[in-house]
């Protein structure tokens, strides 16, 4: 996992100015693992930056994206999840309760899809779709219930 300071070399490198916002940003964003949302990182950094805006953000982000330091992801249709874990892995999207979680992908795999497909990519996201163990018990136990009315003849 890289540091502030790599991140903010990073920055400077894209061209970016380094300000307090974009620096909170990357610490912020460094070392998580739970793929904050923009809202997420909206909402943890305004009130210590009441000006921080969704534009500031996403440029980081994006400049961060760019360098290789972090993953934009695209798993869910209504907002992207960040990522600063850049090694390769995928992604597992709770389809009832949204939960997000990490599953280990070698490099020869990924590496292999690309060849299979020909073009000359250089960005894999291998997204997986189904319910998390909490939601698949809860439904499990939800097809339990109603209890089947028996009808008994007199
Ligand atoms: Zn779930
Ligand atoms: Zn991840």
């Amino acid at each position: 996992m890289w540091t502030v300071e790599e991140g903010i070399a990073r920055l400077r490198e894209g061209g970016a100015k380094i300000t307090s916002q974009r620096i909170a940003i990357l610490r912020l964003l460094r070392g998580r693992t739970d793929h904050p949302s923009a809202d997420q990182i909206y909402n943890e950094l305004r009130e210590d930056f009441p000006t921080i805006s969704y534009a500031t953000i996403y440029s980081t982000a994006q400049l961060l994206a760019n360098s290789g330091l972090l993953q934009i992801l695209s798993i869910d249709d209504k907002r992207v999840h960040f990522d600063p874990n850049y090694k390769p892995h995928g992604h597992f999207r709770c389809r009832a309760c949204g939960a997000l979680a990490d599953f280990p992908i070698e490099k020869e795999t990924l590496s292999s899809i690309i060849q299979v497909s020909q073009f000359n990519a250089d960005n894999v996201q291998i997204f997986l779709y189904g319910l998390c163990d909490d939601c698949r018990k809860k439904e499990e136990t939800a097809g339990e219930l109603p209890n089947e009315e028996v009808c008994v003849e007199a």
